[in-house]
């Protein structure tokens, strides 16, 4: 588009104009900032609900409307070794939230130290991939840590960065990835990566810790899954097994709100996080992790293809319109996810900010621009998060034909301005 004749540019202009007008006036209310699951998706686990029918015993005949088992029971263990594709024993079972135990691993190798020395005497620093998860950086900023923003590639984070970065600068203490379809790109890191990653301890300082969100471990489109490098079989070669954490969650499996977290890591993390733990809880909800390991145990695969077809059908809406309305343009590039609950779109240099705010005032509601970075600064303007799993596919595709027109038209705007 950048080589067109400035006449040209006018008369596209122009018409893009016009079909923008009617838009701002047919009162269109179009959301697609909400990463969570539809109401479909939740009702494929209606029947967690009764499922338990009186019968409240734990494989390991714990009664589970009792206090006590921080470490949760041994089938929910088994749940989140499932999903994490981990040993039961690596994994604690934990309360709805794997966010929250995030922020307990955090404030624990801060305050008290998580293998080793405390954090606290130094300002503390994370490497932040970006576009990355808007809460990893509200969690790493209220705990009062500083971020360094390193670029994501297609291959995961760009890893000649992150080694230099951990090996020069003792500040920086952890590493935050989300490493399969990546919030909001969607790339699955490479093995290569992951196996650079496990490595990390050995050149950074003391204490230093991986933050592993697979938050979307068994979210694919496509079956058999693409695999993902075992990253504490990695770090167990290298000898720095104490220095990766993993979290998961049924959030996005079951119900987003009533679901069962989980951490896993080495004997000596599991150990230390279970003490802290223990000054917080007298034990988490195990009712509900009977009732998850009940319902989903053995078939995660089964209710992650339903979710599938949900799904699927969003994303795949959104590259149609996004090829057929901007392929051949250069004024956009965007991912095509096979998995997880994102995508992310790139527009020309300083224009996602007037995108998402065109878009809005043609009733569509995209998430700021920014939030895909820390200090929800984005310093090139350009990544916009897309999370059409909640909305109506009808609205999905009416929502992506807008977005692409502002795109079109802002970028129309701006190459004039330049022309
Ligand atoms: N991590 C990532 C990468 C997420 O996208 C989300 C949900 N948006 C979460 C964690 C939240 O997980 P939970 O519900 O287990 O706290």
């Amino acid at each position: 588009m950048a080589g067109r004749a400035d006449a040209e540019l006018e008369a596209r202009e122009r018409e893009l104009e016009g079909r923008y007008r009617v838009l701002c006036g047919s009162n269109l209310n179009l959301d697609l900032t909400r990463g969570k699951p539809s109401a479909d998706q939740l009702a494929l686990s209606d029947a967690l609900d009764g499922i338990l029918a009186g019968d409240y015993a734990a494989a390991d005949g714990t009664d589970t409307r009792n206090y006590g088992g921080l470490r949760g029971i041994p089938e929910a263990r088994a749940l989140g070794a499932e999903i994490l594709g981990l040993h039961p024993d690596q994994v604690i079972a934990a309360g709805n939230s794997s966010l929250t135990l995030m922020y307990l691993v955090v404030d624990t190798a801060l305050h008290y130290g998580l293998n080793g020395a405390a954090w606290s005497g130094e300002t503390a620093r994370a490497l932040c991939p970006v576009p990355g998860y808007d809460r990893h950086f509200t969690l790493t900023e209220a705990l009062g840590l500083d971020m360094t923003a390193v670029p994501m590639t297609e291959r995961g984070p760009d890893m000649d960065r992150v080694e230099a970065l951990v090996a020069s600068d003792p500040a920086i203490k952890c590493l935050w990835c989300v490493p399969k379809y990546s919030n909001p790109s969607g790339c699955i890191y490479s093995p290569d990566t992951v196996r650079r990653i496990a490595r990390l301890p050995a050149r950074a300082s003391d204490g230093f810790i991986v933050l592993w969100d697979n938050a979307y471990a068994v979210h694919d489109f496509d079956f058999p899954p693409p695999p993902l490098e075992d990253l504490l079989e990695c770090a167990r070669e290298a000898g720095t097994e104490d220095g990766m954490v993993l979290f998961g969650s049924t959030s996005k499996i079951s119900f987003a709100g009533a679901g069962v977290g989980f951490v896993a890591g080495s004997p000596a993390t599991l150990d230390r996080l279970e003490q802290r733990m223990s000054v917080m809880t007298v034990g988490p909800d195990k009712v509900n992790q009977l009732r998850h390991a009940r319902f989903l145990g053995g078939r995660v695969r089964e209710q992650m293809q339903a979710h599938a077809a949900r799904v699927r059908p969003k994303f795949e809406a959104i590259e149609r319109i996004l090829s057929g309305s901007l392929g051949g343009l250069d004024v956009a590039t965007w991912t095509r996810p096979r998995g997880g609950y994102f995508v992310t779109v790139d527009t020309l240099p300083n224009l996602a900010s007037e995108v998402v705010s065109l878009a809005g005032d043609a009733g569509v509601k995209l998430t700021p621009a920014g939030a895909t970075h820390p200090g929800g600064h984005d310093p090139e303007d350009r990544t916009i998060r897309l999370a059409p799993t909640f909305a109506a596919d009808d609205d999905v595709a009416a929502a992506t034909e807008i977005l692409a027109l502002c795109i079109e038209l802002a970028s129309v705007r701006t190459l004039r301005r330049g022309s």
